[in-house]
């Protein structure tokens, strides 16, 4: 299959390096075109402009910094896209990827919006995923090129929803990333090494990983009641933790806004529910 990859940052050339390795017939473009040497070395060939390299290819993928890019790049290119598949797997919101996907079908191009679940060197290697919405006849078409990549699901025809499930994704791991770093930051003022402790932590995160089966069921029915932790609990215990931190000389930051959120759960009358309330809090936020 004749490919274009447009982007050659850090995941691009991943990308670009993963449909070589599997024989396809690879085009590239980047912005600042010394970058592409290395492919070219590896067999690819190099476009100069960015409709040169829309032509070149029936499926198009985009990989760059932020959306304004991506607008910028096809633009650029417009005249070229008519019957072609722009896969842009750049990052962005629902709303950018719903704007994008009309403006790539104003110009007669069928839109995948792709979310990238791995980091470059996961490219083309088992654990890989990337989460794609949009047309489905693309998605279809190019599936077998696509899975050159990493692992690919379909979510919908809404192109909005790769980049929710994306965000989504990334929004539990920053918050898992963050708890972990506040973590470090309280055993470190006691001189416990990171290299020590986080074994202890992972083992800890993965028991309660398992909580996490029940917890989706309280939420998608709506029935908090628990026999196992409470809010009133957790009210009563939050406290400590931010108090810890303060004593111990570092930042409460990461802390604040979710003893915040279960006060307020507890305010409003749900202390006897489990946490997964907070959920509806969170979709409910207080005006400003
Ligand atoms: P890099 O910063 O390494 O690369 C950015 C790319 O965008 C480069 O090709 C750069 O071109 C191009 N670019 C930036 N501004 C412009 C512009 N104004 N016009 C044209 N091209 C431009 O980023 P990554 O490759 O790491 O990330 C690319 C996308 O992939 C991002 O949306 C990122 O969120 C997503 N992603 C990245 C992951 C990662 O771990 N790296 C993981 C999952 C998703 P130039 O070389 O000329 O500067």
């Amino acid at each position: 299959m004749k490919v274009t990859v447009m982007g050659l940052g850090l995941m691009g050339t991943a990308l670009a390096e993963a449909l070589l390795r599997n024989g396809h017939e690879t085009t590239v473009w980047n912005r600042s075109p010394a970058k592409a040497a290395p492919l070219v070395g590896k067999g690819a060939a190099q476009a100069r402009t960015p409709a040169e390299a829309v032509a070149a290819s029936d499926l198009v993928i985009v990989c760059l910094s932020v959306y304004a890019n991506v607008q910028d790049v096809l633009d650029e290119a417009a005249g070229a896209l008519a019957g072609r598949t722009v896969a842009n797997l750049t990052n962005g919101t629902p709303r950018q990827a719903r704007a994008m996907a009309e403006r790539v079908a104003g110009h007669g191009a069928d839109y995948l919006d792709g979310g990238i679940m791995a980091v470059p060197p996961m490219i083309g290697n088992p654990g890989a995923l990337v989460l794609y919405s949009g047309s489905r006849r693309a998605f279809d078409a190019h599936r077998g090129t696509l899975e050159a990549l990493a692992g690919a699901r379909f979510l919908g025809g809404d192109a909005g929803l790769a980049p929710l499930y994306d965000l989504a994704l990334l929004s539990a791991m920053y918050g898992m990333f963050g708890g972990y770093y506040h973590a470090m930051a309280l055993v470190g003022t006691e001189k416990v090494t990171a290299e020590e402790f986080t074994p202890m932590v992972a083992d800890w995160l993965t028991a309660m990983l398992a909580g996490l089966p029940g917890a989706a069921r309280h939420i998608d029915g709506g029935d908090h009641a628990t026999e196992v932790s409470s809010i009133a609990n957790n009210a009563a215990g939050f406290p400590n933790l931010v108090d810890a931190a303060r004593d111990q000389g570092i930042g409460t930051t990461l802390l604040e806004p979710i003893g915040e959120l279960i006060d307020r759960a507890y305010a409003e009358g749900h202390g006897a529910d489990a946490l997964t309330r907070l959920v509806e809090l969170i979709q409910n936020p207080r005006p400003e």
